[in-house]
């Protein structure tokens, strides 16, 4: 039996997309041919290409806005430098959440200055900032919406005349969101979306274009607008089994299905964690808790190997804390069944009653 797949990313996918994308390998489409061994030119394939870049803008409620959707490679890592190349002339704001966020400000550094409107790295970023202000000489604010390593999400993004950046690898199809007050979003496609190995990017074009550098093609977004998202050979598997995800959630009924189902399963896990005297959650603020990555650790640490011996045998995979906050850490991305939350509530009251 499939175990219960808690991982943090590259994680756990529909049983369906991963059955298909098998057979896609030995045989796509009825060509008697490996999806991985044709043309990236070929028909087959540029279908699979348009209708990835369709429904991301579908889902997103961007289609017919002026937003583009690329499908990069280089990890939502290589878009920390390229949302500077393309739009960093003099400044830019940036809101440290996390790991990421930090990494972000690092690349961005090396092409203009940054000014960290707020940071809640002295509290190892267990909350999430608020009533920080943004001035409006910037050329964009960038932020992390799910800050998949501790735990926390912003519930609320901040009004503001400058382009929104953000990084959303971790909650992407997640939740509604008002995704046109976004300018760009990106994300790398292995916390909700496919195998690692390819980036999504949504873009509005009209924040092209404005900088006054030279940007190299492979990370110029207009040549890869211009070129339909296939300036070089595209990572063909992950994008395809991205398009499968994709069709899979818009059957389901799409993001805002999804969202009830998420807001179920971390409501679940939530409640028990509050209830339980043996566990804590790390995040400092209820209301910066993250839908998808709930951080929590044992109040006695001496429970630890019963605990783990429990999760062992109820067939939970993944639990493990990032190494910079410890513990516990349990993704629950879209993919991942109501059941598989209920198993892990489980085993929290099982640790009671042996405890
Ligand atoms: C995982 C993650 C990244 C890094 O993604 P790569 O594809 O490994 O470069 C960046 N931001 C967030 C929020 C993430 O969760």
């Amino acid at each position: 039996m499939k175990k219960h797949n808690f991982s943090a990313g590259p994680c756990i996918l529909p049983q369906e997309v991963l059955k298909k994308a098998s057979e896609a390998v030995i045989n796509f489409n009825g060509l008697d041919l490996s999806l991985i061994e044709i043309s990236h030119r070929s028909k087959d394939f540029v279908d699979v290409m348009e209708q990835a870049r369709e429904l991301a803008l579908e889902h997103l409620g961007l289609q017919n806005k002026g937003y583009k959707a690329l499908f990069l490679q280089g990890g939502a890592s290589l878009e920390f430098l390229m949302v500077a190349f393309n739009l960093l002339e003099k400044k830019a704001a940036y809101l440290n959440t996390g790991t990421w966020s930090d990494k972000a400000i690092k690349e961005a550094r090396l092409l203009g200055e940054v000014v960290e409107v707020a940071s809640s790295k002295d509290a190892n970023f267990n909350y999430i900032p608020k009533g920080y202000t943004i001035s409006n000489d910037v050329d964009y604010f960038h932020c992390t919406s799910n800050n998949t390593i501790f735990g926390t999400q912003m519930h609320e993004f901040p009004e503001t005349t400058v382009p929104l950046v953000c990084d959303m690898s971790s909650d992407i199809f997640s939740r509604v969101l008002d995704f046109s007050k976004f300018d760009l979003i990106y994300a790398g496609a292995q916390k909700n979306m496919g195998p690692a190995g390819t980036t999504l990017v949504v873009v509005k074009e009209e924040i092209l274009g404005q900088v006054s550098r030279k940007i190299p093609s492979m990370l110029d977004y207009s040549v890869h607008i211009s070129k339909d998202s296939m300036f070089n050979t595209p990572a063909v598997f992950p994008v395809y089994v991205s398009m499968l995800t994709l069709v899979w959630l818009k059957e389901l009924g799409g993001v805002s299905t999804i969202e009830k189902i998420n807001k179920q399963k971390a409501a679940l896990l939530y409640s028990e964690i509050d209830r339980n005297p043996l566990f804590q959650g790390f995040v400092a603020n209820k209301e910066d808790r993250s839908k998808m990555n709930a951080t929590f650790n044992l109040t006695r640490a001496e429970l630890k190997e019963p605990f783990d011996t429990i999760l062992k045998t109820a067939g939970i995979n993944g639990l493990n804390g990032h190494r910079s906050v410890g513990g516990y850490r349990a993704s629950m991305y879209n993919a991942l069944p109501v059941e598989s939350v209920q198993v892990l509530v489980d085993t929290l009251k099982e640790l009671e009653r042996i405890a």
